[in-house]
């Protein structure tokens, strides 16, 4: 046989691909998307099949050493190296994300069949012994090939004489996928309203095209989304096609779950972090199977691996959880959109509070826009009230308009819901001589007291220490608390209504799925009054019980230095408020703030979702944010902070270098910002003119500086940004910079790339 090279993507961090020879046993087998393990220097590596090169170079080539069984179908590995090339990140890698891990290590579900060697007939055939051998042979010519299990009424040995006779053979195949039938449908959907069958009719005509579109499904808070859903998946039953549904955290969603458990019963599977690697295999060979319509997760759940996939949603698409923070960082909204693109298949963008991205698509047209104005029988939206929070803050946490609007649901034996967004007993301890806070030795974040455990804790690396005595900085004794976690408010609360059953949830006291759950279902029985919490609370559950909302203080979040500080707050208070009324009763939402003008809170009131948009978009094309520009953030990372500082200048310069070079060249494209302010401006400190010069102009290069949160786990790091309405030219910029900074400092400092950064901090 003549030698077969394969170019093999090695899962390295060098974005580089390599050839290999292929061992006679493997020559029938290997294609595109298989996986194998290859020798690399001294260890053996996983890496996966791209394709067979025409010239290959012949000399000093390794041997693939053997086959792995989990395989790349064509879509995930196209899909894989739209990700390699738009986050600037090794294929070799990129795979690695992509790819059904440990499936090889559980072996799919085989059975025995009994098979005739040829057609007999008429029996029986003269090497038949027997009646209980003619019957048998009979019934195999008649249905074909049968499972041995179903044999019952004949002995092994009369199966084997017809296996030794030479005239069947027994042969192991894969469990087929059950019909494509939904075999479960215990719940009877309700009719749908007018605004939901149109969206479902639109959604239908999509998926029998077999084209491409993204959806935009805008549906105010309590309109129903999720029921379209369920109908839009319901669209694809005899297509043999699959479904993925996208949620930002599977732990927050257990409504939503139960609800797709009951429409689709065993035909879902669960994807989600708490999975033993056996579990995980195990759904993701029902999904191969096609044992499954569904397949149900967070961000990774979009590689289910479906050998065709019909229909993508993605759940509260504004999530930021859907933006890996490490490693390939990919946004798993626009990666479902891009799978649906490789496989002419329907994309639906779910949210009552569109990011600022998707609706410009909307509005741009590449989106299909759905709306559901309406909430189900139409229920009214909620009456929203703002509070001056100024007037009353320095000494108290309630406003007396709420403390009434608890009373009056007490007293009416309802519901009410109070948003906080800190953790913990008590954000800081500061010096009250000195003004400093109490901070973590290895991220620069001040530490938050949690008073259950009597310990300061830092939220970015989990250190934690015993609240000291005095104040590392000036050694002053005079320590004090300011703000107010939710353990406090909680505390507060109870002294105030000492009869109501008070419950908490946030991550400290809601540990796990189960105790969700269970929180969850105890509001829904109505053994809890008043649930207090940070935005967890928040988010997408359905408490038709639930009649005022508080939001104890909106403004936390408006002064974070990252330009979506405004659209975050905006979206948490539109869903925050959008949980009370959802049932027979209506609703009411108290918003205390200290910024009762703020056009984010104005908008909130009014559930203005275009308003606020009109407003946030004005902004962002002014300064060519997104999604009116594109941004590359840079992360220059060490353990040594000289490294990472003259690293970014290193990036920095040759970046600029580039950029005048250009400009004398006759491109007057790019322009360089005079320091490192701008992106993180705080918000409300917009229209000051900001640092950047020039926003006009077609590239803006910022910084380097420290990150806002300029070290974490003992690294150091410092950032660049590019922004520009020109992807191609800030790629091709950032990929310079990386260079320029591999080649000086190799591993001394690390060089990270994110395209579409979501976390600036
Ligand atoms: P959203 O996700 O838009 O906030 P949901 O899908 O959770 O809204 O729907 C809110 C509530 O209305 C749920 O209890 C759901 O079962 C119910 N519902 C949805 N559609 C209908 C309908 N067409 N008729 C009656 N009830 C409906
Ligand atoms: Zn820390």
């Amino acid at each position: 046989m003549s030698d077969l090279v394969v170019d093999i993507a090695v899962n390295i961090a060098v974005n580089k691909t390599f050839h290999y020879l292929v061992p006679d046993h493997l020559k029938e087998q290997l294609a595109p998307g298989s996986r194998v393990l290859v020798p690399f220097g001294s260890r053996r590596i996983p890496g996966t099949v791209l394709g067979f090169p025409d010239k290959p170079e012949m000399s000093s080539l390794k041997t693939v050493i053997e086959s792995l069984e989990d395989r790349l179908t064509p879509d995930l590995l196209e899909l894989s190296r739209w990700m390699a090339e738009y986050y600037m990140f090794p294929l070799g890698q990129a795979i690695e994300a992509a790819v059904p891990k440990a499936v090889s290590r559980a072996k799919p579900k085989k059975k025995r069949y009994l098979q005739l060697m040829s057609p007999v007939s008429p029996p029986p055939s003269p090497e038949v012994r027997g009646r209980k051998q003619a019957a048998l042979l009979q019934l195999l010519s008649q249905q074909g090939d049968t499972a041995i299990e179903s044999l019952t009424g004949f002995s092994a040995g009369v199966i084997r004489a017809l296996v030794n006779a030479g005239i069947a053979k027994v042969v192991e195949r894969e469990i087929e996928a059950e019909t494509e039938q939904l075999d479960f449908a215990p719940s009877e959907p309700p009719g749908l309203m007018q605004e939901q069958r149109e969206a479902v009719r639109n959604m239908e005509e999509a998926i029998a095209a077999d084209k491409f579109q993204v959806f935009l499904l805008h549906g105010v808070t309590g309109s129903g989304k999720t029921e379209v859903y369920l109908h839009g998946i319901k669209c694809l039953a005899g297509t043999g096609k699959g479904a993925i549904v996208l949620v930002p955290e599977i732990a927050l969603t257990p409504q939503l779950l139960s609800r797709f458990r009951k429409r689709f019963g065993s035909r879902v599977a669960v994807l989600h972090s708490g999975l033993t690697d056996r579990e995980r295999a195990d759904e993701y060979r029902r999904i191969q199977a096609r044992e499954v319509d569904v397949a149900i997760g967070a961000r990774s759940a979009v590689f289910a691996p479906f050998d065709r996939v019909g229909l993508i949603i993605v759940d509260e698409e504004h999530e930021n959880s859907y933006k890996q923070d490490e490693g390939l960082r990919y946004h798993a909204r626009d990666v479902a959109i891009m799978r649906a693109k490789f496989r002419d298949a329907v994309a639906v963008l779910g949210s009552a509070t569109p990011s600022l991205e998707s609706y410009y698509n909307a509005q741009s047209g590449k989106y299909r826009y759905l709306r559901l104005a309406n909430r189900v029988d139409h229920r009214p939206m909620p009456e929203v009230k703002i509070v001056d929070a100024r007037p009353f803050a320095k000494q108290h946490l309630y406003s007396p308009q709420l403390l009434d609007g608890v009373k009056q649901r007490l007293e009416k034996k309802e519901q009410t819901l109070l948003l906080l967004n800190r953790r913990g007993f008590s954000s800081v301890i500061i010096c009250r001589e000195c003004g400093t806070a109490v901070k973590c030795p290895c991220c620069s974040v001040s530490l938050t007291f949690h008073k259950s455990e009597n310990v300061l804790k830092c939220h970015y690396c989990g250190h934690f220490t015993k609240p000291p005595g005095e104040c590392a900085s000036c050694f002053g004794t005079d320590l004090k608390m300011i703000g107010s976690g939710t353990q406090k408010v909680e505390e507060e609360l109870q002294k105030l209504f000492p009869a109501a059953r008070l419950r908490r949830m946030d991550s400290d006291s809601v540990k796990g799925k189960d105790a969700h759950d269970r929180l969850l279902q105890q509001v829904d029985r109505l053994e809890v009054d008043i649930l207090l919490g940070t935005q967890m609370i928040a988010k997408g559950h359905d408490f038709p019980t639930v009649t005022l909302v508080g939001v104890v203080d909106a403004d936390v979040g408006l002064n974070l230095p990252d330009f979506r500080a405004c659209e975050k707050t905006f979206q948490l208070i539109t869903q925050a408020a959008g949980r009370a009324g959802r049932g027979e009763a209506a609703g009411e939402v108290i918003i205390q703030t200290m910024n009762p003008n703020h056009y984010s809170i104005l908008h909130s009131r009014t559930h203005d979702y275009e308003g606020f948009y009109n407003e946030e978009i004005a902004f962002r094309t002014q300064l060519k944010y997104p999604p009116v520009g594109r941004i590359i953030k840079l992360e220059m990372k060490s353990a040594n902070e000289g490294y990472a500082k003259e690293a970014a200048r290193t990036a920095q310069n040759r970046i600029r270098y580039l950029m005048t070079n250009r400009n004398r060249a006759g491109d007057s494209s790019i322009s360089v910002a005079k320091n490192g302010g701008g992106i993180n401006t705080p918000p409300s400190q917009r229209g000051a003119g900001g640092d950047c010069d020039a926003p006009a102009k077609d590239v803006i290069l910022l910084g380097p500086a420290p990150a806002p949160i300029s070290r974490v786990r003992g690294q150091y790091r410092y950032q660049l940004l590019l922004l520009s309405q020109k992807r191609e030219m800030i790629r091709y910029l950032a990929a310079e910079g990386r260079n320029a900074v591999d080649e000086k400092y190799g591993r001394k400092c690390k060089v990270i790339i994110d395209v579409d950064p979501v976390n600036l901090m």
